[in-house]
């Protein structure tokens, strides 16, 4: 495994879990959950980057494999929680769903579209439902919302606790992690680091937005930061005026993510796209700190929540994603060289990766089961553009998502630029 986030530990933990007798090595540049792993939002939920439609349309897949892949992440929220009780791994779970309100008449426009698509695909109220103004706001109580859309299928967690649980998990099952080892290039059955050589039968790309600094790799994946600010533990008061008793992880229905959870020890954590697209997909520590793009999710969160005045704001990080030209996540293993990868997840890895290791596991192992036929399995997007096209294409859809959200609030109608930018920038 190159990498030590979720996708190389849950696809290490899952192998040694069917055959101890393996020999499995994890490589990862720094420490175990250093990259988006370790420190993403907290969502722990059923969401896939690419939407129904698109999966049904994979060649070789149609409309019950799309539904196969979106029962098989909803049941991983439940197996990501069963492991982490089952390994005493204190990830701090709440499995209180989402709510994600409609706070104009656009974004209600927004809300009921994607429950009719969900019932045109079969998906029940269980599922997915529509909630009236009350119902919403009694979950969350943010400014202007008029109603909004639940789902069960989420837990909060808190992302360090879970990834160094895992890594340890790893170890007590006699997998080794390397730490401070980097890989320079994969090779069939051989990854060259800067310390040395390893062979192995197959070799596991699992560094997601760090790919691009592999040898061969510049366009597999396009590194988008996310950031995320977070309040010191609030009273009791500021919860019940803001709600989220459940502990759901939260949103509202605009077209630039914004994303939010209540923590275990009462915190409340905001996080949003919006930082730049670096030009050659590069990585770099002094990328997940932009003090503008901050200070402008602590003001939206204060907009949504004026509660949240007065709070104080005591952390702020970032990190990236990796984004697929097709934004379609995927796994794979070419028999031919034992090369495997898994990743491309967007903003939505946290259970994906539990998802991605446990079909590693069974290609790994020559078993074919339900896992294995499922649509993302062996599907390899195209490539992004070489630079300069790469840099504009991508700022130009995190621009115009912004654009959209100001369209939506000036017009109040649904967005006609998100509808033409959605082919550049994917599902959700
Ligand atoms: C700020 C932020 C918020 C997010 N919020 C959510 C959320 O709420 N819910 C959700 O589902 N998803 C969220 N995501 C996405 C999710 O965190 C990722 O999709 C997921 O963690 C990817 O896991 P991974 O193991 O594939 O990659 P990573 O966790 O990035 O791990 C890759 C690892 O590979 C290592 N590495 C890289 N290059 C090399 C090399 N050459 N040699 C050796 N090691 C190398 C890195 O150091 C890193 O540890 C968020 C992401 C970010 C950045």
């Amino acid at each position: 495994m190159v990498g030590a986030g979720l996708t190389g530990l849950w696809t290490a933990y899952y192998l040694l879990e069917a055959d101890p007798r393996l020999r499995v090595v994890v490589l990862e540049a720094e420490t175990a959950g250093f990259g988006a792993s370790g420190r993403n939002g907290g969502w722990c939920s059923a969401l896939f980057p690419a939407g129904l439609a698109k999966l049904a349309g994979l060649p070789g897949s149609d409309r019950d494999r799309a539904l196969a892949q979106h029962r098989a992440m909803r049941d991983t929220v439940d197996e990501v929680l069963r492991v982490a009780s089952s390994e005493g791994i204190d990830a701090q779970a709440r499995k209180g769903g989402t709510v994600v309100v409609a706070r104009s008449a656009a974004q209600l426009g927004s809300a009921r579209a994607e429950v009719a698509e969900a019932r045109r695909w079969g998906r029940g109220e269980d599922d997915l439902r529509l909630l009236d103004a009350t119902e919403a706001r009694r979950r969350l109580d943010a400014v202007g919302t008029v109603g909004g859309t639940f789902t069960p299928d989420c837990a909060s967690i808190h992302p360090a606790r879970l990834v160094r649980g895992l890594a340890r998990a790893v170890e007590r099952r006699g997998g080794t992690i390397h730490e401070q080892t980097r890989a320079l290039a994969l090779e069939p059955r051989l990854v060259r680091t800067d310390r040395g050589t390893v062979r192995a039968d197959v070799v596991v790309r699992a560094t997601e937005g760090y790919t691009p600094a592999l040898d061969g790799q510049r366009r597999a994946v396009a590194p988008v930061y996310s950031l995320v600010v977070a309040t010191a533990p609030l009273p009791h008061a500021v919860w019940d005026a803001i709600g989220l008793g459940e502990r759901e992880t939260f949103s509202d229905h605009r077209h630039l993510i914004v994303y939010g959870q209540r923590t275990a020890d009462d915190r409340l954590v905001f996080g949003g796209r919006g930082a730049p697209y670096h030009f050659g997909s590069r990585t770099r520590p002094e990328f997940d700190r932009e003090p503008r793009v901050f200070a402008r999710l602590r003001a939206t969160a204060t907009e949504m929540l004026p509660a949240l005045a007065g709070a104080e704001w005591t952390h702020a990080w970032g990190g990236a994603l990796g984004i697929p030209r097709d934004w379609c996540a995927s796994v794979g293993l070419d028999r031919t060289t034992g090369l495997a990868w898994a990743g491309g997840y967007v903003g939505d890895g946290v259970s994906t990766t539990n998802l991605a290791g446990r079909t590693l596991r069974d290609l790994v192992l020559g078993h074919d089961t339900d896992l294995t036929t499922l649509p993302w399995v062996g599907h390899r997007s195209r490539r992004w553009e070489p630079e300069p096209l790469r840099w504009l294409g991508v700022n130009a859809g995190l621009r115009a998502m912004t654009a959209a959200d100001l369209e939506e609030r000036v017009t109040r109608r649904p967005s006609r630029l998100a509808r033409a930018m959605a082919p550049l920038v994917g599902g959700h």
